[in-house]
């Protein structure tokens, strides 16, 4: 089988020439030509001028694009690009907010695809580890014949990084992405990848996004890295850094399970720039991966976290409600420069807590997720919270749904403006936005949603989306979840049964 090689080379700025010739390059050297329908996934969890660094920038696609276009023998059907944001935005919205459609326009006979509005599949799981039997992907990714991940270069506060592997988790539609999204993230993002593996992958390294993933600090790395196998791609970026690749579970259960080496003996290294030299300049490179009781620290907010549920070591739900709250608390300081003076002092309690909760009486206590609970005294009353958490078990991606934002905001909205001292936010997860929208509330701060300088294009954005969701549900076609009659348009030479391939790899 041939060796995986990641490619490092060197690239200081934005110029979608520049980036054009180092990827052809790049492709070259991989011997890749793409054919068939061709979909570029960019990172969009967000984007405009409030998240300039989240998001894989549209020179970097374009040169990308551009690149695709000249090694295209005449065999590609199509060229596209293809995306589902953060939950709750239309995708619409955060290409607009990207320069996509322009960037595109640019470029000529790129096809879009808003995976929030697209047919969704279902692709059978056969691997022993599997967190259910199936799962469901937009129809482009898995018609897809020539796949280019295309990520940024990111920390995350719930995964520690966000490399190739990781940005997966944008080609689920959010009805499909909350499902495991709580502390078996890392177990669905392994289980993602047996959707499709990208025969390319280049990642937007040249400005990275540090600490956080939706409101990163900008941090100068001017790289592009390249390769050929995701796990071996993500092992590099994780080395890069002076992470154990290991360290990060989706890499090591994706490793485990035969998708690609971790070793760097095992992995080709090109490009001109060395490893070493790699290293200098991600030096100082700060992850995510801290606890909510930390992040908190030195705020009015005091947070307690006790374990989910279901024990098997899990004792911090990371994938889900407790980190969500760091990123929300981190959106609502760029929108409001109040927000930790504004915030009166509020207690947020996660999973199955046991501890003292040291509110006083008439401060807020709210509990987050269906999986909190409490029995106790909390500002000299006895408190019982009790779990409501549905095992993933019962949770079926067939009949899954998810809460429009409008509907979200009158229903946190009621709930936060409620007497009682004592609040359960139910959900599992509960998203960044819900979050958010509870601490606009508990700290009269102004509210993203309702910001003058984006309200106008996100209300166009999510009419847009609403209305050809409607469309597509009159025509019959789209978003109708395909039944199990769907299953034959899987990726068998990707994801074999037993009988076929012991290993993904073995299989391709
Ligand atoms: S409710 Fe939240 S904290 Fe609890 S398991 Fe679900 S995602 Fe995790």
């Amino acid at each position: 089988m041939k060796r995986p090689t990641v490619i490092l080379r060197a690239c200081p700025n934005y110029d979608s020439g520049r980036i054009r010739r180092i990827v052809t390059e790049g492709l070259e050297h991989l011997d890749l030509r793409p054919f068939g329908r061709t979909l570029v996934k960019p990172n969009v969890v967000a984007s405009g001028d409030q998240f300039p660094n989240a998001y894989t920038r549209p020179e970097f696609i374009e040169g990308v694009l551009m690149a695709l276009k000249d090694r295209d023998n005449d065999k590609v059907e199509e060229l596209a690009i293809g995306e589902r944001c953060g939950i709750t935005m239309p995708t619409r919205y955060a290409f607009k907010g990207a320069g996509y459609y322009p960037m595109v326009k640019r470029v000529g006979g790129v096809k879009i695809h808003h995976f929030d509005e697209v047919p969704q599949i279902e692709v059978p799981l056969y691997h022993p580890e599997r967190l259910r039997d199936a799962m469901f992907f937009p129809e482009p990714v898995v018609k897809a014949d020539f796949f280019v991940n295309c990520p940024k270069f990111k920390a995350h506060p719930w995964t520690t990084v966000t490399f190739s592997m990781k940005n997966y988790i944008g080609i689920q539609d959010d009805r499909h992405r909350l499902i495991d999204h709580d502390h078996k993230l890392n177990e669905k993002i392994a289980d993602l990848q047996y959707a499709i593996q990208p025969q390319f992958i280049a990642i937007d390294a040249i400005t990275a996004g540090e600490g956080r993933m939706l409101t990163p600090l900008p941090f100068d790395m001017g790289l592009i890295i390249m390769g050929d196998n995701q796990v071996a791609f993500d092992a590099v970026c994780c080395r890069i850094i002076g992470l154990d690749p290991l360290s990060v579970d989706h890499i090591r259960l994706a490793h485990e399970r035969g998708f690609g080496p971790v070793d760097m003996d095992q992995i080709d290294l090109a490009g001109d720039v060395s490893f070493e030299q790699a290293c200098d300049k991600a030096r100082g490179f700060k992850t995510g991966l801290i606890r909510v009781e930390d992040y908190f620290k030195d705020t009015n907010i005091r947070a307690y976290a006790g374990p989910p549920p279901g024990g098997h070591g899990d004792d911090y739900c990371w994938g889900g409600c407790p980190g969500a709250m760091e990123e929300a608390i981190e959106i609502l300081r760029l929108f409001d420069p109040r927000t930790d003076t504004q915030m009166p002092p509020i207690h947020i309690v996660f999973g199955n807590y046991d501890g003292p909760i040291d509110a006083k009486p008439g401060e807020k206590v709210v509990f987050i997720g269906d999986c909190s609970r409490f029995k106790g005294e909390i500002a000299g009353q006895q408190v019982d919270i009790q779990s409501t958490y549905v095992d993933r078990s019962h949770k079926d991606p067939h009949t899954a749904t998810h809460d429009d934002i409008f509907a979200k905001m009158i229903k946190t909205t009621r709930q936060m403006r409620r007497s009682e001292d004592v609040i359960k936010i139910h959900g599992c997860p509960v998203s960044v936005a819900e979050q958010a929208l509870a601490l606009v509330e508990l700290g009269h701060l102004k509210n993203p949603y309702f910001d003058p300088k984006n309200m106008v294009l996100f209300t166009s954005s999510y009419l847009s989306w609403r209305s050809r969701q409607a469309i597509a549900r009159l025509g019959g076609t789209p978003y109708q979840i395909p039944g199990p009659s769907a299953r034959g348009a899987a990726r068998p030479d990707q994801n074999l049964p037993p009988a076929g391939a012991s290993t993904p790899l073995e299989a391709r």
